[in-house]
């Protein structure tokens, strides 16, 4: 069997499997996203109790198998790193959820993923200390796709390159492109639009760019750009986001 290796690591998703082994997938440091088996996970409360649930923060040692795609998980430990204490509100609890979903849809499997673990950590330290807090969800949004190769554009026009600025208009978002379009490039534009108001095209240009850590409680774009966001994820992950419906019932009764 080959050597154990190790990486700080974040649980994304776990299901159990057999009679006592579960199967975690992880976003870790140093090998991107991770699949393993946990042995005994359930029984062995020793090696993995409490170790290895969705949000966990884990020193992760594993042993790689010559021909399964599953790495073997020989124990995870805290190590002294951050924890994130997210399952005592239900607010936090559903915007998690769905930071791990979103991480974990745009991952691919052993993939480089230091960065993505960056943002992620980040995301749900500053969310450990706020609540569902809906440029937090923006931020963390705007980051994580740009690391996924989709950077957004709400400054310039994606057809003349020029700033609308606040006197030009409306300006419309437009998935296809990625970015913004303006009001007299509009018509040359054969895909559809979402109208979106200069405070909120501003707004999300400023959380692009802003420490992960200081966007809870600053201003987020409006329900346009809520709009746009959500719109633009759906057009890049490969599935339903399950946690999407419960976060936005989560936002829309605490706002
Ligand atoms: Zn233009």
């Amino acid at each position: 069997m080959s050597a154990e290796e190790s990486t700080p690591a974040v649980v994304l998703r776990t299901r159990d499997y057999a009679e006592s082994d579960r199967i975690v997938t992880l976003l870790t440091r140093d090998h991107g996203k991770i699949g393993g088996i946990a042995k005994g996970a359930k029984a062995s409360r020793h090696r993995f109790e409490r170790k290895l649930e969705p949000f966990s923060h884990v020193m992760l040692h594993f042993r790689r198998r010559p021909n399964g795609q599953l790495v073997f998980i020989t124990r995870a430990e805290a190590a002294g790193l951050a924890q994130f204490p997210i399952d005592e509100n239900l607010g936090r609890i559903a915007l998690g959820a769905y930071m791990l979903e979103l991480t974990d849809a745009l991952a691919a499997e052993e993939g480089e993923a230091a960065k993505a673990y960056e943002i992620l950590t980040s995301a749900l330290a500053a969310l450990s200390r706020s609540s569902a807090d809906l440029a937090l969800r923006q931020a963390f949004e705007l980051r994580m796709l740009k690391w996924a190769g989709f950077g957004l554009d709400f400054v310039r026009c994606r057809v003349c390159a020029e700033s609308p600025g606040a006197e030009a208009g409306a300006i419309y978002f437009v998935v296809a492109r990625g970015g913004v379009v303006c009001s007299r490039c509009r018509p040359n534009v054969a895909e559809g639009g979402i109208r979106l108001r200069s405070e909120s095209a501003a707004a999300l240009a400023r959380l692009e760019t802003i420490d992960l850590a200081d966007s809870a409680g600053s201003t987020p774009a409006g329900s346009d750009g809520a709009a746009a966001m959500a719109r633009f994820v759906n057009s890049v992950v490969d599935r339903r986001l399950r946690s999407i419906e419960f976060l936005d019932s989560v936002m829309n009764a605490g706002n």
